[in-house]
């Protein structure tokens, strides 16, 4: 009897211990801002603890309650969601899943755990679940921001390569092809810097909804930066060609763009096209080949849409060949003078010389009308047009000490190196060092200098002009030949262009104009120059009418130094 007793306590003992468990685990649960289901696979019994009721309004008490479970958990969830929970099937441990609840924006994590007994049968099962929403609303956010971009909505420049990279495969298995157009606005920086950022964001997003109103199964957008869009568009054919879009977005950019407070803009847009698979067979190549042809396109001015092709991407690589070279020749000091001599019209007494720069080593020469430009651009001009004044006033300087000469040298400058601040302190320090004197030179520039700041631009003539260093217009009749502001201007000498020149003889309508160039440049008070003279007939011609200099191979081709010495000899 005291065993049986005894039996009993300890029983009674187990079962107060077991509960005090349950409360502990009941207690514990409600302390974290989940929700469990036990399963106790032998007795087919179900126990639920924790913030159950903030999730679900049933209580589950056995296993085939569970589908109350899948009642509430929107439609496309509940078939994975069934293979989660069916643990016991998989033999897994683990497993979980992130579901939405029917008909609300509420996201739970399910997560289930399975023991199972040696034979592999399942023991006990536990499902967990808590609230993700919040974390489920950020990963979508983040999501969204990898494929699309802020301003516009469209796709991104990740997204868009890696979609172009799926459409060029989907394109090689079906033989079709793939057009990648790439769309730049033109002076765009005119709506941001003119009108503020706050526009041209308005601008950027517009452009952006026009684009995407050409969007189908087959066309695709995205914003690649800045002003800058890309499409693509699988299989082109109909209206869903470059072509066809293109005329498109010119229709919708004849009419103006309006922004709050009644402010509006007109724009035109560039477009390069590049193809699977004639340009590219990789979705960065195809996308560079379009940038390639957008930049070919910019370079003939606004509004163009021009194709990729073959000679394109030469003169691409040809540039970026250019450049390299002229990087070298700058840092190995690879440049030389040449001296083109200038002869007065009536007596054909040398005038004096025109510096003109050469690269050195070079398998074939590259015209300075080529490279000169490249360097404009990238900044080059800076070092090489300070290296031509140098080394033009240092050769004068050596040649006045030997042959006691005395003449004019032209040396050309381009806008960005007359813009610099330290030009004229560095010609002047150079002219005395060499020991020449600023009548002695002459500075040629292009009309294109008095584009970007008048004022400044003349401010600086002036003074150079009033040391007595002499000005001269290049190529006048090429660029946009204000007279007006010749007047206001120290200038002593006005070229007039080859192109002028070379149809003298053939056109009288160029014969009216170089007359009436030379009229007015005399009338001016300023001295004359033919340039790119090669003919004896030019020459008697432009004598006739009054031109004071001639240049051009006729009576000199450019010479090295030692040919000029040759020349200074006689
Ligand atoms: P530019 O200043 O108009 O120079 C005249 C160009 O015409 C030179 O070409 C000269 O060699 C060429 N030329 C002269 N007479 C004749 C002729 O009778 N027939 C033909 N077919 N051509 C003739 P070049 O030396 O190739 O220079 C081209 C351009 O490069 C120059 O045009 C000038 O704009 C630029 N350039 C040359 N040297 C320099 C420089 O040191 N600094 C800067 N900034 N530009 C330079
Ligand atoms: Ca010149
Ligand atoms: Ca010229």
């Amino acid at each position: 009897m005291n065993e049986t007793r005894y039996q009993m306590d300890l029983l009674k003992a187990m079962n107060q211990n077991l509960s005090a468990r349950e409360r502990m685990y009941r207690m514990i649960c409600d302390m974290t801002d989940g929700a469990f289901l036990y399963l106790d696979a032998f007795k087919n019994e179900i126990i639920t603890v924790g913030k159950w009721a903030e999730f679900f309004d049933f209580e589950i008490r056995e296993k085939r309650d569970l589908e109350k479970l899948y009642e509430r958990i929107d439609e496309p969830y509940v078939i994975p969601l069934r293979e989660v929970l069916l643990l016991d099937k998989s033999g897994k441990e683990d497993a979980k899943l992130d579901v939405k609840l029917k008909g609300s924006e509420i996201w739970i994590r399910i997560q289930a755990r399975a023991a199972y007994d040696k034979d592999g049968k399942l023991t006990d099962k536990v499902i967990g679940v808590i609230n993700v929403t919040e974390k489920t609303k950020q990963t979508q956010a983040l999501d969204y921001y990898s494929y699309y971009d802020v301003i516009t909505g469209l796709y991104n420049r990740n997204y868009f390569i890696r979609l172009l990279g799926e459409l060029i495969t989907k394109a090689k298995k079906e033989g079709t092809k793939v057009s990648v157009m790439m769309i730049d606005i033109d002076d765009f920086h005119k709506i941001n810097d003119g009108m503020g950022m706050i526009y041209g964001d308005d601008m950027i997003k517009q452009l952006g909804s026009v684009l995407e109103g050409f969007c189908n199964e087959k066309v695709f957008a995205c914003h690649l930066n800045s002003d800058i869009y890309a499409m693509a568009i699988y299989d082109p054919k109909g209206k869903d060609t470059p072509a066809g879009v293109h005329e498109a977005i010119t229709k919708r950019l004849s009419a103006p763009f309006y922004f709050s407070g009644d402010k509006s803009v007109r724009i035109t847009v560039t477009i390069g096209v590049a193809e699977y698979p004639e340009a590219a067979d990789h979705a960065l190549d195809l996308m560079n080949c379009a940038e390639i042809v957008t930049l070919k396109g910019k370079s003939l001015g606004k509004d163009s849409f021009v194709y990729f092709d073959q000679p394109i991407l030469k003169e691409f690589m040809l540039g970026l060949e250019l450049e390299s070279k002229l990087k070298d020749a700058v840092i190995h000091n690879q440049f030389e003078l040449y001296y083109q001599p200038q002869f007065y019209c009536g007596n054909k007494k040398l005038r004096g010389f025109e510096a003109l720069l050469r690269l050195k080593n070079t398998e074939r020469q590259i015209s300075p009308s080529v490279f000169i430009p490249v360097a404009e651009k990238n900044g080059e001009i800076i070092p090489i047009g300070n290296w031509v004044v140098e080394e033009a006033i240092k050769q004068y300087g050596y040649w006045k000490s030997v042959f006691d000469c005395h003449f004019i040298l032209s040396i050309n400058v381009s806008a960005r190196q007359f813009n610099q601040e330290d030009f004229v302190t560095r010609l002047f320090d150079a002219l005395e060092r060499y020991h020449v004197a600023p009548y002695d030179i002459e500075l040629e520039m292009t009309e294109s200098i008095l584009i970007e700041d008048f004022a400044s631009v003349s401010d600086k003539m002036k003074l150079l002009g009033s040391k007595g260093v002499r000005i001269s217009l290049d190529d006048f009749g090429t660029g946009f030949s204000s007279l007006s502001y010749l007047k206001k201007l120290p200038i002593n000498t006005l070229k007039i262009d080859k192109s002028f020149i070379d149809t003298l003889l053939l056109d009288s309508t160029t014969r009216i104009i170089t007359d009436s160039i030379v009229g007015m440049v005399r009338s001016l008070g300023f001295e004359s120059i033919a340039e790119g003279v090669e003919e004896e007939q030019q020459y008697k011609y432009l004598h006739a009418i009054g031109c004071d200099v001639i240049q051009g191979y006729l009576f000199g081709k450019p010479l090295n130094a030692e040919g000029v010495e040759k020349l200074l000899r006689q």
